[in-house]
């Protein structure tokens, strides 16, 4: 006989464990399956201000303030060739009750949202995989490495596995973004002083390409270089690549200076991806599964577990009325609100990419009422329609 739940979500990383706390929380038999046995590595690891609230919401928060994470009061950005700095100091945006986030090794984020989720209700099946899914207009039916389940509604949280996605041909890679990430963890890496310690730095290369600094708890950095695909060579010395890449910036040469790497080095290609829909009856994709622009605003959590909640708002309703998902226009509409934020992001990530964005930034951030706005826009509050950069079209 297969397992069966009202619903359930393939992946246990922020954005299915967001999920599935949000519908347990609400009284949902909800069952996260997540292929691999935590602790594990996984990029992403700088969180955004505006994700803030909704782990409020979940309960979750007091995980993160509990000290195991370091706080991130703010976001600078260092031009290699003035080595001038624009610094976006979360306590500048429209809402200064929420002014940081934290740096996050995600190895353990994940087992602790993960077991948050388990904590609200949600039932988790770890380790087990979702090898495909059939979906009918009022079931899904899943195959997995524990048997076949089924459940009235599927999310596919699978990150850039990206199951449905793939399984129905529904991702393309996106026009515009193309880059190569090249990381690694360093301890020794230099870091500012005092309440500045956790902020992240991010060094502007020459050719568009840029390198991250995220300072974790204790001794650890993640360090990372990303560049467009026509820039890197595949096959080249990786070691010596960040070497050369690092030492382009004269200020992140500096904070490189004593730094150690403690980790092997990854490359991640090809990861910025749209889908063309989201949701079919009985199955929605959120997070990662759906769409993933660029890392250079930390956008990718905070997207995710967006998605997260405004997917539970999609699956409350239904299971109300047992309806499908493409009812009343709810699918619809929950791309059309996914995307609103995603497309906001894409235009802050298109400026980022443009020319001399420390220099342009650093005028505007001497403007009171920009500075708010850019700030808040960088700290992810990307659904607030109150943002005058967003009614003008500047955003
Ligand atoms: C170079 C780079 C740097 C980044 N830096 C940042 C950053 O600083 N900040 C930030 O917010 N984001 C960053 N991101 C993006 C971030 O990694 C993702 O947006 C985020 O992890 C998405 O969360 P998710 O829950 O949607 O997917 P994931 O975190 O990928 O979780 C998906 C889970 O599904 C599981 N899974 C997959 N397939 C199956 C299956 N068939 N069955 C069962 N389980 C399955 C996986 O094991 C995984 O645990 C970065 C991305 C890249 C490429």
């Amino acid at each position: 006989m297969s397992l069966s739940h009202e619903v359930i979500i393939i992946g246990g990383g922020p954005g299915g464990s967001t999920l599935g706390s949000l519908l347990a929380k609400k009284g949902v038999d909800v069952a996260i399956i997540e292929r691999e046995v935590y602790p594990r590595f996984h990029i992403g690891e700088s969180l955004l201000p505006a994700t803030m609230p909704l782990y409020k919401e979940i309960g979750f928060y007091e995980t993160l303030k509990s000290g195991k994470y370091i706080d991130k009061y703010g976001a600078r950005f260092v031009d290699f060739k003035s080595q001038d700095e624009v610094y976006f100091g979360f306590r500048d945006g429209f809402n200064p009750d929420i002014p940081n986030a934290f740096e996050v090794e995600r190895s353990q984020f994940d087992r602790d949202i993960l077991n948050h989720a388990s904590l609200c209700g949600a039932k988790v099946y770890q380790p087990a995989r979702v090898k495909s899914a059939q979906c009918t207009k009022t079931q899904a039916t899943l195959q997995t490495t524990l048997g076949e389940m089924t459940c009235e509604y599927v999310i596919d949280a699978t990150g850039r596995d990206a199951l449905f996605g793939k399984q129905n041909k529904l991702r393309t890679a996106h026009p515009d973004l193309n880059n190569v990430a090249v990381f690694a963890h360093y301890t020794g890496v230099k870091r500012n002083p005092g309440l500045d310690e956790g902020d992240i730095t991010i060094g502007l290369l020459p050719n568009r390409a840029w390198t991250w600094l995220i300072p974790f708890k204790g001794e650890r950095t993640s360090v990372g270089v990303v560049c467009t695909s026509s820039i890197f060579k595949v096959g080249s010395d990786l070691e010596e690549y960040l070497h050369t890449m690092l030492s382009m910036s004269e200020r992140v040469k500096d904070m490189m200076k004593d730094a150690e790497r403690c980790t092997e080095i990854s490359v991640i290609s090809n990861y910025s991806h749209v889908s063309e829909t989201y949701c079919g009856d009985r199955w929605m994709m959120a997070g990662d599964a759906a769409v993933f622009l660029d890392p250079i605003f930390s956008s990718g959590v905070h997207v995710s577990c967006t998605s997260a909640k405004l997917a539970s708002e999609v699956i409350l309703k239904c299971l109300k009325d047992r309806l499908s998902i493409l009812d009343e226009d709810r699918g619809a509409r929950y791309k059309k609100e996914l995307d609103k934020g995603v497309s906001r992001f894409h235009n802050l990530i298109s400026l980022f990419y443009g020319d001399n964005f420390v220099q342009q930034m650093k005028k505007t951030l001497t403007l009171e009422n920009s500075r708010k706005a850019f700030t808040s826009a960088v700290a992810g509050d990307m659904w607030n329609d109150n943002n005058f950069l967003f009614q003008k079209n500047v955003l």
